[in-house]
């Protein structure tokens, strides 16, 4: 569908930024809704990053998604952020609101989402075991701390890392390291990979499972392969599954809604469509 000079716009900023799917899944929806809409890579060096965040307005952009290695200094441009964007010291999702660009971290809804659709969302009480301690780490423990989880195990190769994580987030969350996982992953309900460990292209994610609790369920926020060796021995084994795929489909739909007005759905036929791009198919 051609665009008219009313178009509504948006894009995603990164360094690189060829690899983004997120030019492919906004396109996607703003196709199926027809809207006079556009949604652009946008490839921008570091020492341009601040003049671009500044621009958007007098461009007259709606926002623009940030991804890596944005997403920190996105946090400190913001004139305004959330809840989630505090916790994390980082900001996904840039909107803008008259001459001032307001921060989100829509990571921390979209991962709890890809919970809630696989139907293991519900955390009440229950012991998670976060696997990493980086920025997506972070977030999802965020998240799982605003859904009640009663205690949090986070285990990082760089144990100060996961330490610092200790000090902000408080009580909840405990750090352990990777020769006791053993005993953690006993007692665990949701076990997340948050490192990019089983990413193609990086070392493998070894773990033994056998200890896991047999109710337990297991994520995984790589999407590249869509299924990680880690989920398809969990699912192997029995365990519901939840694959990295769910959270970056659903953390783009509160970016599309504030810049375009409209609530997009995550349906089979956009998650094919990611999927089929993911696997070089189109
Ligand atoms: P990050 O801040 O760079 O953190 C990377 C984490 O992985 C750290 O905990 C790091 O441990 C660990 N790690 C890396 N290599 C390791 C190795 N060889 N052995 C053990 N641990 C290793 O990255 P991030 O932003 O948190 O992202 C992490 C992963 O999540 C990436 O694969 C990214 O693509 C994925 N992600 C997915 C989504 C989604 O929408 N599904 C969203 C965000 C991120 P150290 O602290 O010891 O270095």
């Amino acid at each position: 569908m051609s665009i008219t000079g009313h178009a509504k716009v948006a894009g995603v900023m990164g360094w690189p930024i060829a690899h983004s799917l997120s030019p492919a899944l906004h396109g996607f929806w703003i196709h199926e809704l027809g809207l006079d809409a556009a949604y652009i890579p946008m490839a921008v060096r570091p020492t341009d990053f601040d003049e671009a965040v500044r621009a958007l307005p007098r461009l007259g952009f709606r926002g623009a998604n940030v991804t890596i290695p944005y997403k920190e200094r996105a946090f400190q441009l913001s004139a305004e952020v959330d809840d989630a964007a505090r916790a994390t010291g980082a900001v996904n999702t840039l909107v803008v609101d008259g001459d001032r660009v307001t921060g989100r971290n829509t990571d921390v809804s979209g991962y709890l989402a890809s919970l809630d659709e696989a139907g293991t969302g519900q955390l009440d009480g229950r012991v998670a075991v976060v696997l990493g301690a980086g920025g997506a780490a972070r977030g999802i423990i965020f998240g799982l701390l605003s859904r009640g989880a009663g205690e949090i195990i986070v285990v990082n190769r760089t144990a100060g890392k996961a330490d610092a994580l200790v000090a902000f987030f408080g009580a909840r969350v405990i750090a352990d390291s990777w020769d006791r996982l053993d005993r953690a992953l006993s007692r665990c309900d949701l076990l997340v990979n948050a490192t990019s460990l089983g990413m193609t292209g990086q070392d493998e994610l070894q773990l033994d499972l056998s200890k896991l609790k047999a109710s337990a369920s297991v994520s995984d926020i790589v999407y590249r392969p869509l299924e990680t060796t880690l989920l398809a021995q969990a699912r192997r084994r029995g365990h519901k599954t939840v694959e990295g795929l769910g959270m970056l489909l659903h953390q783009a739909r509160p970016g599309f809604s504030a810049w375009f007005g409209v609530d997009p759905v995550v349906s089979p036929r956009l998650r094919q469509h990611l999927v089929s791009m993911l696997q070089g198919k189109s």
